[in-house]
Formats: C-alpha cells, sequence, structure tokens
C-alpha cells in the first residue's frame, strides 16, 4: 500500500501514523458516489444548500483548535496566520450560503415572445443555469483552510450545485485527512450522500492526473504552480470530452513606484512593502515580486529604506524543505540571468532571509527567467528609463493576478497610458496599498491572464467564483410547470 507521512514542516521530521493514498479503485469510487449525488443536489433549493455551507462553516470553528494545530505542524504558517485563514474560509463557506438561499445560481432571464416577423419576432425565450456536475477541486500547499479541501472552490461548486472530489495537497495529508472528517460528520448529520464532497490523497502527480481524466468529472478548479496547472490543463483538453479547467496560477504581481509616490512617502511605503515581500514567508500568489521604478533621485533614496527595512524583516520556515529548495533555486536562476543581488539575507536556518534583486528593464525584456515567480520572500526591482520602459515591462510580464500602481492619482495622459497597460494584463488593479490580501467580496477578480490563470474571464475569489460551475440553457416555450420552479434545476 502506498502511504503519505505527515511531515513537520519546521523539523521535517515525521508526524503520526502514514496515510494510506487513494488507490486507482478509490478514485473512481470517488467520483462515481460524486455523479450519484449529482442529481439531487443540482436540484436543491438554495435554502438547503446554505444550510450544508454553513453546517461546514461551524464544524471547522467547533474544531478550530485540532485542525489549527495540524495546519501549524505541517506548513509552519503560524498559529495567528492560520487563525485568520481559517475565519476567511468560514467567511466565505456562509457568504457562498447568502448567495445560494438569495437564489443567485437560480436567476433567470426571462426574453417574453414577440409577435410578428423574423428576424425580430421570437418565441418565449428564457436563460437559466445549470450546475456542470461533479467538479475536481486540486489543493493548494500554501492556503491550507482557504484554498484547500473546504475552500473556497469547494463552497462555490456546492452553492452552485455541483459535487466536488478533492485532491488533497501532499503537503498536508493529516489536515485534509482531518477536515475530511468533519465533512463526512456534517454530512451524516444532514442525511445527505458521502460522495457529496469526497477526498483523495496521491503520493504522486498521478492521483491527481486519473481524477482529471475520469469521465465523469465535469470540470477542473485548480489552485497552484503555472507548471502543475499547465500539465492539468493539457490532461483535461486531452480527454474525449474536454472539459473547463479553471487553474489559479503563479504570479509575480508588479508594483509601479511612481517618484510622486516615493517622494510623499517613501519610508511608510518601504515598511509597508517589506512587510508584503515577507508575509507568509513570501509564500502567497499574490506576493510582490515585480518592483518597477524610474531613474532618479526618489527611487536612490527609495532603495536603501527598503532595503533596510527587508533586513529587519525575519521570516519563518517554509512550507516545506522542497519548497526552499526551490526558492533558492529560483534566487539562483534571477542571478544568473544578470540580476544583482541588493540584499541576501542568510535567515535563521531552516527559514530563508528576505532577498532583494535589481536588473535594468532592457534585461528583464530579454531574458524569460526573470519573469518566472520565485515563491518566497524575494523580490526584483527592474530599474526602467522613462514610462514606456515601465510600459514595456508590464507588456513583458504578458498577466498577472494584479498590478499596484503608487503615484497615478492625476488624471494624465502618463497614468492612463499606464493605468490601460495595467488592465491589460492583471485581473485586480490596486492604487494603494500591496496586493497580498484578498478579500472575498462582490467585485473581487482573482485571475489575470496567463500565467496567472488559465480562464482570465473566471475568478476563483469572490462571489462570481459560483459562476464558474454553471452552464447556462435557453429555454424555449417552456411549459408552465418548468417556468414555475424559478430557475431551480429538475
Ligand atoms: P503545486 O505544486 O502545483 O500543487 C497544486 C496541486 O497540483 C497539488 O494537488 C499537486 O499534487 C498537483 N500537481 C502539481 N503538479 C502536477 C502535475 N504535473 N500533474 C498532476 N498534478 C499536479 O502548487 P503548490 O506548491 O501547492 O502552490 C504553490 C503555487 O501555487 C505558487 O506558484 C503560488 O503562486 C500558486 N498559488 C496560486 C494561487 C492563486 O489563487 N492564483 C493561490 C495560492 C497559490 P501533487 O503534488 O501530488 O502532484
Amino acid at each position: 500500500m502506498t502511504t503519505l507521512q505527515p511531515v513537520n514542516a519546521r523539523t521535517g521530521a515525521a508526524h503520526g501514523k502514514p496515510i494510506a493514498a487513494s488507490s486507482a479503485d478509490d478514485i473512481d469510487q470517488a467520483v462515481t458516489d460524486a455523479h450519484q449525488a449529482f442529481t439531487a443536489w443540482a436540484a436543491t433549493p438554495g435554502d438547503s444548500r446554505a444550510a450544508l455551507l454553513r453546517a461546514l462553516a461551524d464544524a471547522l470553528e467547533a474544531e478550530r483548535d485540532t485542525l489549527v494545530a495540524w495546519a501549524d505542524l505541517e506548513t509552519a504558517l503560524g498559529p495567528v496566520r492560520l487563525n485568520g485563514e481559517l475565519d476567511r474560509t468560514t467567511f466565505q463557506l456562509r457568504r457562498f450560503a447568502d448567495l445560494a438561499q438569495r437564489g443567485v445560481p437560480f436567476e433567470v432571464l426571462d426574453d417574453p415572445a414577440v409577435a410578428g416577423s423574423p428576424p425580430a419576432a421570437h418565441a418565449a425565450m428564457v436563460r437559466q443555469r445549470v450546475p456542470l456536475g461533479p467538479v475536481a477541486v486540486f489543493a493548494a500547499s500554501n492556503f491550507p483552510f482557504a484554498f484547500s479541501v473546504l475552500g473556497g472552490d469547494t463552497a462555490s461548486a456546492l452553492a452552485a450545485g455541483c459535487p466536488v472530489v478533492v485532491k488533497a495537497h501532499p503537503a498536508h495529508p493529516g489536515l485534509s485527512q482531518r477536515v475530511a472528517g468533519v465533512i463526512q460528520r456534517v454530512l451524516r448529520t444532514l442525511d445527505l450522500p458521502l460522495g457529496l464532497i469526497g477526498l483523495v490523497q496521491g503520493a504522486t502527480v498521478d492521483a491527481g492526473v486519473q481524477l482529471i481524466r475520469h469521465p465523469l468529472i465535469a470540470a477542473g478548479a485548480f489552485t497552484g504552480s503555472t507548471r502543475g496547472g499547465a500539465a492539468l490543463q493539457a490532461e483535461a483538453n486531452a480527454r474525449a470530452r474536454p472539459i473547463p479547467f479553471y487553474g489559479e496560477l503563479g504570479s509575480i504581481n508588479p508594483v509601479v513606484a511612481l517618484p510622486v509616490a516615493l517622494a510623499a512617502r517613501g519610508a511608510e511605503l518601504a515598511r509597508t512593502l517589506a512587510g508584503s515581500i515577507t508575509l507568509g514567508c513570501g509564500q502567497f500568489c499574490t506576493n510582490p515580486g515585480l518592483l518597477l521604478m524610474l531613474d532618479g533621485p526618489d527611487t536612490e533614496a527609495f532603495i536603501p529604506q527598503l532595503v533596510l527595512a527587508l533586513s529587519r524583516q525575519q521570516p519563518h520556515p517554509m512550507l516545506s524543505a522542497a519548497m526552499r529548495k526551490a526558492f533558492d533555486a529560483g534566487v539562483r536562476s534571477l542571478m544568473d540571468a544578470g540580476a544583482l543581488s541588493l540584499l541576501q539575507g542568510q535567515g535563521t536556518p531552516p527559514a530563508p532571509g528576505p532577498q532583494l534583486l535589481q536588473v535594468s528593464a532592457q534585461r528583464f525584456i530579454e531574458r524569460a527567467e526573470l519573469r518566472e515567480e520565485v515563491f518566497g520572500p524575494s523580490s526584483l526591482i527592474v530599474r526602467c528609463a522613462n514610462l514606456d520602459e515601465v510600459r514595456q515591462v508590464l507588456e513583458a510580464v504578458g498577466g498577472s493576478l494584479t498590478v499596484t500602481l503608487w503615484g497615478a492619482d492625476e488624471d494624465t495622459a502618463d497614468n492612463r497610458a499606464l493605468v490601460r497597460s495595467a488592465m491589460q494584463i492583471a485581473g485586480r488593479v490596486l492604487f494603494a496599498g500591496v496586493p497580498t490580501g484578498v478579500a472575498v467580496t462582490a467585485a473581487q477578480q482573482h485571475g489575470g491572464p496567463w500565467p496567472s490563470s488559465t480562464a482570465p474571464m473566471t475568478t476563483s475569489v469572490g462571489d462570481a467564483a459560483l459562476d464558474r460551475f454553471l452552464r447556462p440553457v435557453c429555454l424555449q416555450d417552456a411549459p408552465a410547470w418548468l417556468l414555475g420552479r424559478g430557475g431551480v434545476p429538475c
């Protein structure tokens, strides 16, 4: 039997008993059970969906101490961050409960019949949406609650009327197993089929590949690396019947710090930025990995302030030894491609020290390696001679979850051009603050052009995450009984 061994992320030591990896039969069974639960769940009214989502949130909170302790052990993210993340996760579950109860998944567009001749005339038409079917959810390592077993993908899929089969992340198998136990207790209490929310554990990439290839899986929702997302997207497309694949991937999140902002608030911005670069040991998809600055005295004054503020930060150990190795390799790769190190923090092993590097705009545009996400507490300054170069650098980035513009507060031709460039490549454009911290709200857009997402028209965070799992259907001249269901599938 293949197993996964939970590991203490701070020491690398084995913790607790090994966990059985799911066999091919287990994965097939989980998907078959989800498929069997689909028709009934798709036809549930909003109240029933809300009851499940709220019960899951309550149950997570009831088990908080045990779950946070497991998460801390397997991720080293610390209880403060993890309690906050659990709060965000239950907030998200309850928010999707509210949306389901308000009838958002059942909204219909009524297009009454028009008499006369075509093309203006038409039959009575109603556009509504149906849930896609069982969703394969791929958990990320760096959000053991919010982008894991009961994270946003699971919550939004359930609210939309879809069962899920979660592929647990192998970096926190112990926590994932405990959350699965919480889920099963809730499903039993509510007399719902256990197959509605399944969990599979994989010791190798094969488990995820089998899951996304399964003919009864109707969509994939992935949070993780660009490489992993690309591999799974290719699998989703190579199926006999390709399926939608929503991949939220890596991102380098450019921050454009214009001289006007640096002159006004340089010291404060340096402290804020240093905190954002090292938050969670830099292990955020919204980590500000790229800083665009114009040559000149304000930038010259700002960089030493940033170096000082960063050197005072003490990142904690990373999620795993493999993540640490990848971080060191990523920093080396930037230097090999011509970036100059401005700060090489040594850290307190196994925690890495903060890294700050610098490169010219021209070099950045020439060398693709400089545009790779380095997952950890590091950032690369790109020195630009003028605003044209800033825009060229943004264009070279191509796709990002966020772009931050500090100092674009006036309505000028330059600022308009900058905003245009930022909106062209990012899902979220900020004009103050830092990109880390993604609010779960109505207007949120978490997903930008490739390589930050496989589906930039959609978001994995916020209310619109629900839309990913619903497919429009037009009902033409439908009978009254069907229209009377108010958009709830039969
Ligand atoms: P990861 O290593 O890509 O893992 C994510 C999931 O994909 C895991 O279940 C993993 O399982 C699976 N996987 C990876 N490669 C695969 C392959 N070739 N074939 C099949 N399955 C594969 O990502 P991670 O290390 O957890 O997370 C860090 C990355 O996620 C960073 O790049 C970060 O920026 C990104 N991230 C993005 C967002 C966002 O919302 N955009 C949020 C958080 C994190 P196995 O390990 O078992 O293969």
